[in-house]
């Protein structure tokens, strides 16, 4: 399956389903191959981590986000302050942009 999104890293996404809908983060990762993506402050998980002195780890629960399946998120355009479609643009010289698919405004980082 392709990600049809084009979701990258550092966009920002917000979730439309599962137990984070309405939450809006940057993207921290994206895994192609699972079609899943980690964003910041989403799907957070928690992970209990053994001691161990060899590695000069501490141990105990840590908390960390944990991959969240491409499809349940969308770019986020904070022009609109909503989640977006993304229309690709193509500008004069061929680059091609995600613009949003409402306000036209360009979705990728400066
Ligand atoms: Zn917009």
């Amino acid at each position: 399956m392709k990600n049809n999104l084009n979701i990258r890293k550092n966009d920002v996404v917000k979730v439309i389903s599962g137990k984070d809908k309405g939450k809006t983060g940057k993207v921290l990762r994206v895994i192609p191959e699972k079609n899943k993506a980690v964003v910041e402050k989403v799907n957070f998980c928690k992970e209990f981590i053994r001691r161990d002195q060899s590695k000069n780890v501490q141990g105990g629960i840590m908390e960390r986000e944990a991959p969240i399946h491409i499809s349940n998120l969308t770019l986020y355009c904070a022009e609109c302050e909503e989640g977006t479609r993304v229309k690709i643009k193509k500008l004069e010289d061929g680059t091609k942009i995600r613009v949003c698919s409402k306000c036209d405004i360009s979705l990728e980082k400066q």
